[in-house]
């Protein structure tokens, strides 16, 4: 009986995410006196993982999965979970994991809680803590079910080394035909996700037009963050809108939020609520940003985010 670990990878490599769930799987493993068995797809570097707790790797290797298949790739993991007797079954809550996670959940018959923030308090009754309510607050949910799937929130948890190996093993469950075929995946850009980054530029309406990102993106290359906007930014189409942050664009849990020009009006709040550190940048004081910021700027993007920009190289050059 092991703690099962879906590990997203991407283009062969396991993410950031994948590395995080296994840190998380290592505590729960270790709360429960067990181990912890991962599943990959695909993943080149599948070893990586005992690194960071896993003890066992199942490593599917099919041509047929490089593009994600919520139907059969929730059909690999309930394989998975039923042949190592797994208890507890955890998942990032990526959005192909809250996509994957309720057909899991149906097959193993298990109660399946998203956005999870800490590893369980108790795990006799299981209880985690999530976030609710587009992460205006938070509940500690028991899951009463024999096998619970935890779906685990973007760096909540961390990475955690424990300096281990784990072995690593084909597995070549038979996977059924989801009707669903995908041609191609198309990405906007090669640079950091939103969902993945750990820091986040983001700009607003407040930047005047297109012409002004040019600063968002210097700022976003020294910190190694990724760029996003606010809705109407992306709506007047001076950015794309994968970059579009708030309640019908996407969420972001970074360490670091940035927020330049943008007012905080409550359906971006709703985006970036489970940010760790928010910084805002903008001219109004009365901006509702400066309430949910934990740190503000009064000033001009125009004049404040290029000595940004000048202070941190300086940082870095100093301390290479
Ligand atoms: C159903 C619905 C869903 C929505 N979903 C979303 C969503 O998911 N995401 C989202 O972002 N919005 C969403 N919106 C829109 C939202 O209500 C706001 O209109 C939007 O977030 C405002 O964007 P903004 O802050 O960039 O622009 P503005 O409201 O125009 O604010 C610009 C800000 O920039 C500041 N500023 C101006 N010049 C400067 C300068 N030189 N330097 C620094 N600061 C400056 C201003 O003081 C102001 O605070 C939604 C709205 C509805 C009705």
């Amino acid at each position: 009986m092991s703690i099962l670990v879906y590990t997203e990878s991407e283009n062969g490599k396991l993410k950031k995410a994948a590395l995080e769930v296994v840190s998380y799987a290592k505590a729960v493993a270790d709360q429960m006196g067990t181990s912890v068995t991962a599943v990959a797809v695909n993943a080149d570097n599948a070893e990586t993982l005992g690194n960071y707790g896993a003890s066992k790797v199942l490593l599917v290797k099919d041509d047929s999965l490089k593009a994600f298949n919520a139907k059969k790739y929730a059909a690999i993991i309930e394989n998975a979970a039923k042949n190592e007797a797994a208890k507890v079954v955890v998942v990032s809550s990526s959005a192909n994991s809250k996509y994957l996670a309720p057909l899991l959940a149906v097959g193993l018959d298990a109660g399946y809680v998203a956005n999870v923030v800490e590893a369980p308090s108790n795990v006799s009754p299981f209880t985690v803590k999530h976030s609710a309510f587009t992460n205006k607050a938070f509940a500690n949910t028991e899951i009463t079910t024999d096998v619970k799937i935890v779906g685990l929130s973007n760096n909540s948890f961390g990475l955690v080394e424990s300096g281990g190996s784990a072995a690593v093993e084909d597995f070549s469950p038979s996977i059924p035909d989801s009707g669903v075929t995908v041609e191609s995946v198309d990405k906007a850009t090669d640079k950091v996700s939103i969902a993945d980054a750990e820091i986040v530029v983001s700009g607003g309406r407040g930047l005047k037009g297109p012409e002004n990102w040019g600063m968002i993106e210097e700022l976003a290359e020294v910190l190694g963050a990724a760029t996003a906007c606010s809705k109407p930014v992306s709506d007047l189409g001076w950015r794309p809108h994968g970059e579009h942050v708030g309640q019908t664009g996407k969420p972001v849990a970074s360490n670091l939020y940035i927020a330049i020009g943008i007012s905080g009006a409550i359906q971006h709040l709703a985006g970036i609520n489970a940010s760790k550190v928010k910084v805002v940048i903008n001219t109004d004081t009365e901006a509702p940003f400066f309430k949910a910021a934990d740190y503000g700027v009064v000033g001009d993007a125009f004049e404040v985010v290029p000595k940004l920009i000048e202070k941190l190289k300086a940082f870095k050059a100093a301390n290479a």
